[in-house]
């Protein structure tokens, strides 16, 4: 699977050939569930049952595997169907490292599903080495890294952290659904396994629900796809048509999500009603230096800040905005708002949610690619909203 092509080339091109028989370019949807086999037990290329493979999937799992620079690469019907299956390799008495500002569903499955089973988990802050250090247990089985995280966007040094992990015969796992394999790379930074919400930026359309795991190490591949096989949890074919659809362009709509992200978070630092903006391409960002080495191509699209005032300021900032539609999700084309204590993060207590550093003026946006000048005079109109209704003073 390795080429040598540049990743804008085998966005386009890995893991597809034109059709032998009739030159058709795009790889067609296989819809079927069961394949005619040669002879009893002797099957075409392998394909048996879909849910154990099929063709369609194949050339997306090929293609994903090739942008994260990975041997191998499994597609689930979500992304945390991904992650259910990373967790299920796990015996009860294990124990994981993870970050303190996961995306909720990791920490719902991490919580409400897998602790059940007598796993236990320590979440931390994984921007501080010695946290982490300190974190470690002789049954600890994974440390689980989010950079940039959620909604906090703070970056985590993937290298240095997973060189901790080694050490102690443990293996590093990164979510990089923020940052895509445009924009970074875990398993050449030293991480074993690389997980995806294929919903977001690689799906690009916010038209589909998927995941994905990638990595190098023959054996782990062999236990997932074992277990995909015995529990299913795989991505239906039309899914893997839209994503390899996405695929193809995400170098370019990264490069237009850096630019327009990075523009609105400069504009956002320049407003006095505006408390803090939280964007890794900006210097005020306490993890900057690292993000420009780990992010090689640039920030991601999204973009975090604080309004001045209570968390009517975010309500009224979303319901003013006219192309940021309120919605949870991120990584479309589309610019999307999200209110996270009032939204994704309202199910934790005010208090926790503080402490956490969740303040209650906090504001999301996953900045698409329209024209950069709209999507500013959208945010400056529903900044003079904010200021007009709240009677923040500015
Ligand atoms: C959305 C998301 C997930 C979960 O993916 P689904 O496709 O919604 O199941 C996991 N991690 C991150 C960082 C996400 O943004």
């Amino acid at each position: 699977m390795k080429d040598n092509s540049r990743f804008e080339t085998r966005a386009i091109h890995a893991g597809q050939e034109p059709n032998p028989d009739n030159g058709a370019l795009m790889t067609p949807v296989y819809f079927n569930s069961t394949y005619q086999q040669i002879s009893p037990g002797e099957p075409r290329q392998g394909y048996e049952y879909s849910r154990t493979t099929n063709p369609t999937r194949t050339v997306l799992e090929q293609n994903l595997a090739s942008l994260e620079g990975a041997e191998w690469g499994l597609c689930y019907a979500s992304g945390l169907a991904a992650i259910n299956a990373i967790a299920d390799r796990l015996v009860p008495g294990d124990h994981v490292i993870a970050g303190n500002d996961l995306y909720g569903g990791t920490y719902r499955i991490f919580m409400q599903v897998f602790a059940r089973y007598g796993i236990e988990f320590s979440f931390i802050d994984t921007t501080q080495r010695s946290e982490v250090e300190a974190a470690f247990k002789s049954n600890t089985r994974y440390l689980y890294l989010e950079t940039p995280s959620n909604p906090l966007l703070s970056i985590c040094d993937i290298k240095a952290l997973s060189e901790l992990a080694h050490q102690r015969g443990v293996l590093c796992v990164v979510d990089n659904t923020f940052a895509t394999p445009y924009l970074q790379q875990p398993l050449e930074l030293g991480a074993d396994i690389v997980v995806h919400s294929l919903t977001k930026y690689l799906g690009g359309h916010s038209d589909v629900v998927g995941g994905f795991i990638a990595g190098n190490d023959e054996k782990t591949r062999e236990e997932l796809a074992f277990y995909q096989n015995a529990v299913g949890g795989q991505l239906g074919p039309m899914d893997a048509f839209l994503v390899l659809r996405g695929t193809k362009t995400l170098g370019v709509r990264m490069d237009r999500h850096n630019e327009n992200a990075m523009a609105i978070a400069k504009y956002l630092e320049s407003q006095d009603i505006v408390d803090k903006v939280l964007y890794p391409g900006l210097e005020s960002h306490p993890q900057f230096e690292l993000a420009q080495r780990q992010m090689t191509r640039g920030f991601g699209g999204m973009v975090s800040f604080e309004l001045a005032g209570d968390v009517e300021s975010g309500r009224t900032f979303s319901n003013s905005t006219r192309y940021f539609a309120l919605a949870e999700s991120l990584g479309g084309v589309e610019s999307l708002v999200e209110v996270p204590p009032l939204m994704t993060h309202a199910s934790i207590p005010a208090e926790e949610r503080r402490a956490a550093g969740l303040n209650d003026g906090l504001v999301r946006l996953s900045v698409g690619i329209e024209h950069v000048d709209d999507l500013l005079a959208d945010v400056e109109q529903a900044l003079k909203a904010v200021k007009q209704s709240c009677g923040v003073k500015s």
